[in-house]
């Protein structure tokens, strides 16, 4: 039985399809008078259970199933496990879009790539300021986070505030952008708040998050301490204030910085038009590095997570087609690794340190700081805003668990964990998770999405772990013509095995030269058996079976 939506038609509630049951895929629902809005719309990278696919999506079959009730969607902030999915999923709900000027640029050139630009409505508001989308009554808080720009959403109700906070920490020394604007928490604090769904990204971490004003210098005297080699650093595109301290590093130690890679020039290109980056040398091209020095060139380069394709990956492998190492120069990785992206990243590690490049990581120089608050930040946050119930958000599930255990301990509200899917209905009386939604991931496969139990991704997974059969018969009306043939890719060589083929052969022959074909279905099942037993008996694997069975009129 469907859940009866209308009985809480007046109510407020919560319900994460994303980012509560991992960091990445942010996408979170908030229904009122009958209406739901979509705060964020974000991205994640596969793991083993997505073969051949790099991008996940949340499944959107709840979003569907309410898709006449939503008025709109809120963008947090520019980073991709918050705006990666709407170039995907914008299609399935077409409802406008409400994003900060930086947000609004990159947003534009994501749109542009598929060309939904045109179709798009998108609402640009002013940071920090109030706005209506429908029965919600909203306000932009600003925050300081890794990207400008960053809003926690104030979402006010007759039956109470919520406050949303999205990805963020208090960096007294952001750079670029605004400071969070702590005034406006205190204030909420005041007029009162209900609840308050919080980013658990960091709670394990004691202390405070640092400062990208506190970094600023640390690079630049790193960086100047290389004399003749080429110096390249990578680091999260999206970091416009980390940009900028390359920037001043590079010229203070008299070198050009080369930027190589999409994402960090279209993320330039937005911060140029929103009027970031307006008192640094702009940067070169890698097409029009050639003519630099070594010891006059830092490269800025992409991909600081192991991504195949990106800048950092094609100088591990010397692919790069305008850039070379050599020999002593620096690789810099002014990043922190993000869990699952380890084996990616040690593998260029091991590619640049083979080939004599030394390689320099926050393990051992003070290269990067996080954007999402720590134990320290995270209960001045609390102190502030001073929710009547804590909802705890962007992290897995010890994270979102942790994160509950923090706040009952220090006494900073009543803790509710809840996970992806949990329609959580929020009132002064008792907020509580009343019933469970679909959940899960859409693999971006090439120009396709598709549902992670799809029988694309399940052939695949099967053949990855087991590999494919292969058994072709041409029969006509007196029975079987020609083969049986049988290709096993992945499983077998078709000349080191070739003794196994003709055994497997000799068994199908067996029963194909007195097998019936007006019983297609029958032959087909007895083919598949035979084979799937010779498999399991003989090299003890049960690959994907198909039987190809070719009829020809003679
Ligand atoms: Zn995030
Ligand atoms: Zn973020």
């Amino acid at each position: 039985m469907t859940f009866n939506f209308k009985k809480y038609f007046d109510e407020v509630l919560f319900v994460p399809l994303g980012g509560t049951d991992e960091i990445g895929t942010n996408l979170y629902l908030y229904h009122y008078k009958g209406k739901w809005l979509i705060v964020d719309m974000g991205l994640g990278f596969a793991g083993d259970y997505f073969p051949g696919v790099e991008i996940i999506v949340p499944d959107i079959t709840f979003l569907q199933s309410i898709k006449k009730d939503i008025v709109g969607l809120v963008i947090t902030h520019a980073h991709e496990d918050h705006i990666g999915a709407i170039q995907y999923l914008w299609p399935e709900v077409k409802v406008p879009i409400y994003a900060t000027k930086f947000s609004a640029a990159i947003i534009k050139t994501k749109l542009a790539d598929v060309g939904i630009q045109n179709d798009v409505t998108l609402k640009e508001v002013r940071a920090n300021s109030k706005f209506e989308v429908g029965p919600f009554s909203l306000e932009y808080v600003s925050l300081t986070h890794s990207v400008p720009e960053m809003q926690g959403l104030i979402i006010r109700t007759e039956k109470g505030n919520v406050f949303h906070s999205g990805d963020w920490k208090f960096d007294h020394n952001p750079l670029i952008g605004a400071h969070s604007d702590l005034e406006k928490l205190k204030k909420l604090g005041d007029e009162g708040v209900l609840a308050m769904i919080c980013d658990s990204t960091n709670i394990f971490t004691e202390g405070r998050a640092g400062s990208e004003g506190d970094l600023k210098d640390s690079l630049r005297n790193l960086i100047a301490t290389f004399k003749n080699e080429m110096v390249v650093i990578t680091t999260f595109a999206s970091n416009i204030a980390r940009l900028y301290s390359l920037m001043e590093a590079a010229k203070s130690v008299k070198r050009k910085v080369v930027l190589s890679g999409t994402s960090l020039w279209r993320m330039y290109n937005a911060a140029v038009e929103c009027g970031y980056l307006s008192d640094v040398d702009a940067p070169i091209h890698p097409k029009q590095s050639g003519k630099l020095k070594r010891s006059e060139t830092l490269v800025i380069a992409t991909g600081c997570q192991g991504e195949r394709f990106a800048s950092i990956a094609k100088l591990a492998r010397n692919e790069h087609p305008d850039i070379k190492l050599s020999r002593g120069d620096k690789v810099i990785f002014a990043s922190k690794i993000i869990p699952g992206n380890d084996k990616k990243i040690f593998a260029m590690f091991n590619k640049f340190c083979k080939a004599g490049i030394d390689v320099l990581t926050e393990k051992d120089h003070f290269v990067h700081v996080s954007g999402h608050p720590c134990r320290d930040e995270l209960e001045e946050m609390y102190k502030l805003v001073r929710p009547k119930y804590a909802i705890p958000m962007h992290g897995e599930p010890m994270h979102t668990h942790e994160h509950c255990h923090f706040v009952k301990e220090k006494k900073l509200g009543l803790p509710i964990q809840i996970e992806n899917g949990s329609v959580t209905l929020i009132t002064g009386e008792k907020t509580e998770v009343i019933t469970k939604v679909v959940t899960g991931n859409m693999a971006i496969d090439g120009n396709f999405v598709l549902p992670s139990d799809s029988e694309i991704l399940r052939l695949r997974r099967r053949m990855r772990d087991e590999g494919l059969a292969v058994v072709s018969v041409v029969y006509d009306k007196k029975g079987m013509v020609n083969g049986p043939e049988v290709l096993a890719p992945g499983v077998m060589d078709s000349s080191d095995d070739a003794e196994y083929f003709d055994q497997l052969k000799s068994e199908l022959t067996q029963f194909l030269s007195t097998a019936n074909f007006k019983t297609l279905k029958e032959v087909e099942s007895k083919i598949s058996g035979i084979t799937k037993r010779f498999f399991k008996r003989e090299i003890g694997k049960e690959p994907k079976i198909l039987v190809q069975l070719i009829k020809i009129n003679s």
